[in-house]
């Protein structure tokens, strides 16, 4: 099962291999935690998009959502991210990607129930550190910026869409109507229905009603 190209031994690997399921074997060595078979392969997570050594901490993952690798490269190849914990790639991730790590899972999960502990599950580090180091880098912390998005977020759709008021809170995340519009208001000065009258003064969109 050698690839054709074993000859060239150090050489550029024309593309990564794919990622497998995990066997018996390593799936008990996933869930053990075993550092005696780190090096051995690596695990990738589909729903997280990081890959982790055997050893690492991080919570269980669901068996068929693991893709093992083995090799480091194969899985960055695939698209998975090294994660910050276990460090597969031997290199401690610089904690402006790890930010970065963060601010893309926000973004991309807007509407959904976004929390520290969720976003530390997904990005891998302890509640505290990543709320130490965000707020460092990023001048406020993870809840301040969720917010931020989610009404710049409310604000593009209220402007350009014809959703309603509690459709564009659930858009965002926020089903909590009450409470969508009273941080829309604090954040804007604003209602969310008069911020969508003010827009289309300025901003008619052509059609009545
Ligand atoms: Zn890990």
């Amino acid at each position: 099962m050698r690839s054709n190209e074993s000859g060239s031994n150090g050489g550029e690997r024309d593309r990564p291999r794919e990622g497998r399921p995990a066997s018996d074997q390593q799936w008990d060595a996933i869930i053990a935690c075993d550092g005696a078979s780190n090096g051995t392969f690596f695990y990738a997570v589909k729903t997280t998009r990081i890959f982790c050594r055997p050893s690492c901490k991080s919570r269980e993952p669901k068996r068929d959502h693991v893709l093992v690798f083995d090799d480091a490269r194969d899985a960055a190849g695939a698209g998975f991210r090294a994660c910050k914990r276990c460090k597969p790639t031997g290199e401690r991730m610089p904690d402006q990607e790890w930010v970065h790590q963060m601010t893309d899972y926000i973004d991309a999960h807007l509407q959904e129930d976004l929390s520290l502990e969720s976003l530390s599950q997904v990005c891998h580090g302890s509640v505290f550190h990543m709320h130490r180091t965000f707020k460092r880098l990023q001048g406020v912390t993870p809840i301040v910026y969720i917010q931020h998005r989610r009404i710049a977020e409310a604000r593009s759709l209220l402007a350009q869409s014809g959703l309603s008021i509690s459709e564009v809170a659930a858009n965002v995340g926020l089903t909590n109507v009450p409470y969508f519009t009273t941080l829309f208001k604090r954040k804007t000065g604003m209602t969310p229905a008069e911020f969508r009258t003010t827009m289309q003064k300025i901003e008619p969109s052509g059609k009545e009603g």
